[in-house]
């Protein structure tokens, strides 16, 4: 639907998409071209680009479960918001665009020179605004593996966010607690 004249957006037709900045994160909007250039609006937009609008398929294909496992810990992993996570988040996000799950529309270098990037699900449509913490090279194979063993569960979230210096000081009862159910199999 048309976030401006609210009638329906038409599959594979042309759609501008917009990030309205709130004072507690983004809005997403997705409009006819038209709409977007003549509705009046009293602010900037963050960041808008032109797509094509794709209608949601139906759900539930059982081919699709790993990708569905990966797109879904970057969800998580963004909801966190935990600082400590932030490499682990930028370094699925790459992969996930590798993978031509997620496409990136925008990049915005901030003052201190990391960049937000804005990324969008090819399928669902969905926003996903990602800090790249410019990860030195030599940096880069250590969160890949941390990445692979999130998605392949060897390791939970508590595992891979606490540094592994301070790993050993903390108490057993938070290892316990994160415990998480193993990942199931993909049926072959
Ligand atoms: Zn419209």
């Amino acid at each position: 639907m048309c976030s401006i004249c609210e009638k329906p957006l038409v599959d594979r037709a042309p759609v501008v998409s917009v990030l309205h900045e709130l004072p507690d994160g983004y809005e997403r909007l997705d409009c006819h071209p038209e709409c977007w250039k003549t509705a009046p609006r009293e602010w900037e937009p963050f960041s808008s680009w032109e797509g094509v609008y794709a209608a949601p398929p139906p759900a539930d294909k059982k081919e699709t479960l790993k990708k569905e496992t990966a797109d879904e810990l970057l969800r998580h992993l963004i909801s966190l918001d935990d600082p400590a996570m932030k490499n682990v988040v930028y370094v699925l996000a790459v992969m996930l665009e590798r993978s031509k799950i997620l496409v990136e529309r925008d990049a915005k270098e901030q003052p201190d020179r990391t960049i937000i990037r804005i990324y969008e699900h090819r399928r669902t449509g969905e926003s996903f605004i990602v800090l790249d913490p410019r990860i030195r090279l030599e940096n880069l194979g250590d969160v890949q593996s941390e990445v692979v063993a999130l998605l392949s569960g060897t390791k939970t979230l508590g595992e891979v966010s606490s540094k592994p210096e301070a790993a050993a000081e903390e108490n057993s009862e938070a290892a316990t607690e994160v415990k998480e159910e193993p990942a199931t199999a993909p049926a072959e």
